[in-house]
Formats: C-alpha cells, structure tokens, sequence
C-alpha cells in the first residue's frame, strides 16, 4: 500500500499504475482491455500533447507518493504486467509488419535511461526490436546533417527502434555548448541565432514526414532531480560494480543543469506534438518512471489498432491439406 503525500500543484499526481485512491492495487488480473485503459489514463498524466504552453516547473522530478520497500513486490508485478502486454502487441507488430514505432530517451546522466531500457524491454521478442546509442558524433557522422545517423537507425516496418539519446542531442548538448557548433563543420553562416529555432522546425517537420510513413514516435524525458543526480553519483563512486558507469565528464555537465533545463524546456515546448509526444517522467523513483514508460509505450502502440494478418480462404485451406498430410504420414 502507498500512502499519499500532501497533494502538490506539480503535475505528478498521486494515483500509481493501478491505483484507485492512495492504495496501489494488483493489476496483474485485469482483462487486457482494463489494463489498456488504465495504461491510457495513467501515462497521459505525463504527456506533454501540444507544447505551445510548456513549463518544465510544473512537472515534478518525484512522483509524490511515499513508496516504500513493501511497495516493492506490487511494483514488480505492476511492471512485469505491462511488459507481458507489451509482448503481445508487439508480436502483432512484427506480424503485421507495416507500422513501426520510434521511442526516443532523452535524459541528464544517472536519470535511468539505461536501466529503463533494459527492464521495459526485457520481456519482448529481440528481433522486433532495435536498440541505438548515440554518443558525440564519429567524423563520419559530423560529415554528413545531424538527422542522417538517426534516419540510417530507423526501425524497420514492425519493429520497435529505441533511442537511447537521439538528434535532440542537437538542440541540448550543442545548444548548452555552443563550441561544439563552432567546431562541427556546418558552415559558420548557417550558425544564426535562429538556428535553435529553425532545428525545431526541421524536427517537426522530420517527425511529421515520419509519421506519415508509418513511424509512431513517442519520446520521453526522463526528469531527475540534481540532488538524486548527486546521489546516484556518489553510489557510483562508492559502488565498484558501478564505477564504469562514471566519468568525470558527467560531473562536468551537472554544472551546467540550469542551461540544461532550459535548453530542455525550449526543446519540449517547441517539439511535443499530439502526433509526437514528450512524456516528462518522474525520475527520481527508477521503478515508478519504468511504469510510466511501460504504460505510454502499452498505450502508443494500443492507439495503431495492430491485429495479425488475415490469412485467405485459400491459405485456410491450404494449411488444412498440410496438416491432414501430417497426421495421414506413417
Ligand atoms: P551513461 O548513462 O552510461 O553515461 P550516456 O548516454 O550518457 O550513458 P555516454 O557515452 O556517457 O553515454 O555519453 C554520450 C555523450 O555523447 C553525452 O554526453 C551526450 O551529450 C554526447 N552526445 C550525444 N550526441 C551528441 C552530439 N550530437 N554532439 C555532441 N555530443 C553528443
Ligand atoms: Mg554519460
């Protein structure tokens, strides 16, 4: 059971996964159909839709409901439910083989981008599923537009693509830092104060262009505190099984939070479409935000109607032949 803590203007309410007032609840024997619904209804919470009136201030970092270690097993449970729903409709996916779908993380370091991708797709088919890194971009990369080694990653038809970071690094760490524009080879007169905001234009226009071709996209923010950043560091540090995880570049970076957050304010706001949207996830409780994603990505893919291929009349009896054939082998 979870209890409620004092109710907060911040956009992050109270009502986990399943829960119906402060009590988290099992979810693990609803019909599919209820489980849809409570997908739907739980992740819109944390989706942005149209952006023109985003505030990063009125989404919280935590998710407001004092969850402790009894909460544990229920969260598990929770998650694994909506991994197995998952499963099921991306083998649909695959089968029917003509949507795709784009999911883009985007976060501060030590948000839980990692372990969200790991856990969330833990459960589903490898081979509907393609996973892509993007790190500073390679000579070969910066020879070429910013989109060009995203579209080279696009998930193919039935499959699901995940962005583990993504051409929004284009609008957030370059935007932060401004030499890293000066030294990529764009030619210096493309280098206008507009650029920002004609990269976001190019972007929605990117992403439109995408879904019309039958690429879904949702993408997802996942919103840590600097101080629970601060301390997923210092474990990182104290933990040997986790040093590898830490370089002293990421503690660089915590020092420009403020220009983060507003380059991600000023992203969101001008890139979250009803199409295309950006879900802020509470980040600072790992579990609570893989139900978030879990439940957006249920409710993303429920929304493209997928059903398996009809089989014809004549494939019917096709296979009919072939199994009398078996049954009648000696
Ligand atoms: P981890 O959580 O393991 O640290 P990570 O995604 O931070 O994962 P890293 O190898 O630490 O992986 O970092 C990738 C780095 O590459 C990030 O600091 C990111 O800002 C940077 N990066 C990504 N795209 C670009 C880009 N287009 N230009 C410059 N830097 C980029
Ligand atoms: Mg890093």
């Amino acid at each position: 059971m979870a209890r409620k803590k004092k109710s907060s203007e911040k956009k992050s309410p109270g009502k986990v996964v399943s829960t119906t007032g402060s009590k988290l609840e099992d979810i693990s024997k609803l019909s599919r159909k209820e489980l849809k619904e409570r997908a739907r209804k739980f992740s819109k919470q944390y989706c942005v839709g149209d952006g023109a009136d985003f505030q990063l201030k009125k989404y919280s970092t935590d998710p407001n409901i004092d969850l402790g270690p009894e909460d544990k097993p229920l969260m598990k449970l929770t998650l694994e439910t909506g991994v197995e729903a998952l499963a099921e409709l991306q083998d649909k996916m695959y089968a029917q083989d003509k949507w795709s779908l784009l999911v883009i993380f985007q976060a501060m370091d030590a948000a839980g981008k990692d372990g969200a991708i790991k856990h969330v797709m833990s459960g589903i088919n490898p081979q509907g599923c393609q996973v892509t890194a993007f790190k500073a971009p390679s000579a070969e990369e910066l020879d070429h537009d910013y989109l060009w080694r995203c579209q080279k990653n696009m998930p193919e038809r039935g499959r699901i693509g995940i962005f583990n970071r993504s051409y929004y690094e284009d609008v957030l760490v370059v935007r932060v830092h401004e030499s890293i524009l000066h030294a990529s080879k764009l030619p210096e007169e493309l280098a206008t104060p507009d650029i920002w905001k004609n990269r976001f234009k190019d972007i929605r226009n990117y992403e439109k262009y995408l879904s019309r071709n039958g690429t879904r996209i949702i993408k997802f923010f996942l919103n840590v505190s600097k101080k629970e950043q601060k301390k997923r560091f210092i474990e990182r540090i104290d933990n040997p099984e986790k040093n590898w995880k830490f370089s002293s570049a990421d503690a660089k970076e915590r020092n420009y939070w403020g220009d983060y957050m507003k380059s991600y304010e000023a992203m969101i706001r001008n890139t979250s479409t009803r199409e295309s949207p950006w879900y802020v996830v509470p980040a600072d409780n790992k579990s609570f935000a893989r139900i978030v994603i879990v439940s957006a990505i249920v409710n993303a893919m429920d929304e493209l109607n997928l059903a398996y291929p009809r089989v014809s009349k004549e494939k019917i009896a096709e296979l009919k032949t072939i199994k009398q054939a078996l049954l009648d082998e000696k």
